[in-house]
């Protein structure tokens, strides 16, 4: 089966920095995969690399089984990738809904948008419930919940999130992983980029390791959870 998400060999540089070095991973649709790794690992350039934000030097990303290095972001998004940056940017100004109807602007088909957000108001009723206040007023989980709703109304076929954890007290973790966690029962496919490794292990069916731009380990979450390796490639010893 060709996967969703193929990256094979990837370089990425920032004049001498050397941000990523070979990498390779695949996502198969209907997975959530994570990429975990300490700041500056490479996570953050990994996802803008395949949004088209960044140009790799060296590689292979391939979306569906056609190549897509080097495309820009709009063409990515268009192509059915969504990415959901660290920090959890909102229209802070907007309201909810209006913040929810930003991210339909290129569905074609009005109507059809219109009963998405419906249908996405009723999946986070807080969103719901809040709809007429403006973005910014929202508390941090709910702000990420709305930034992921806005990036599922797109209709991705693959939702990438950049640290949805970063910043959230435990509990609101766990709504946003549970949010996850429903998103993938309904279908959608899931690359996650988490310095929270232990939230990652738990959420993904399938992980890596990335640490000085290569992947240091990768393997099934649940694998992975009681491999002793696991550390050592964490914090870069492996
Ligand atoms: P974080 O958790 O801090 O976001 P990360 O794993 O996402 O870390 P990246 O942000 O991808 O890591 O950074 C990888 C490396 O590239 C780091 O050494 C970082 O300093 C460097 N880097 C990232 N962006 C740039 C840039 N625009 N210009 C120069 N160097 C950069």
């Amino acid at each position: 089966m060709t996967p969703l998400l193929d990256i094979r060999d990837l370089a990425v540089r920032y004049g001498r920095i050397t941000a990523l070095d070979g990498v390779g991973l695949h996502v198969d649709a209907g997975e959530v995969v994570a990429i975990v790794g300490p700041n500056g690992a490479g996570k953050t350039t990994l996802l803008s690399a395949v949004a088209g934000i960044v140009r790799p030097v060296a590689g292979s990303i391939a979306f569906r089984g056609e190549p897509i290095l080097g495309q820009p972001l709009e063409r990515t998004v268009r192509r059915g990738i969504a990415l959901v940056p660290e920090g959890r940017r909102v229209f802070g100004g907007l309201t909810v809904e209006e913040n929810l109807r930003v991210g339909a602007v290129i569905r074609r088909d009005r109507a059809a948008a219109a009963a998405e957000i419906a249908r996405f108001m009723e999946i986070f009723p807080i969103l719901h419930e809040r709809r007429n206040e403006p973005a910014g007023r929202l508390s941090g989980g709910e702000q990420q919940m709305l930034v992921i709703a806005r990036a599922m109304l797109s209709d991705p076929a693959l939702l990438m999130l950049d640290e949805p954890s970063l910043g959230l007290a435990p509990k609101v973790t766990d709504q946003v992983y549970a949010l996850v966690a429903d998103l993938r029962a309904r279908g959608v496919t899931v690359l996650v980029v988490e310095q929270n490794a232990d939230r990652a292990l738990r959420a993904a069916d399938r992980t890596y390791v990335l640490n000085a731009g290569r992947v240091r380990l990768a393997g099934p979450s649940a694998a992975l959870r009681d491999d002793p390796a696991f550390e050592a490639a964490y914090f870069g010893m492996g």
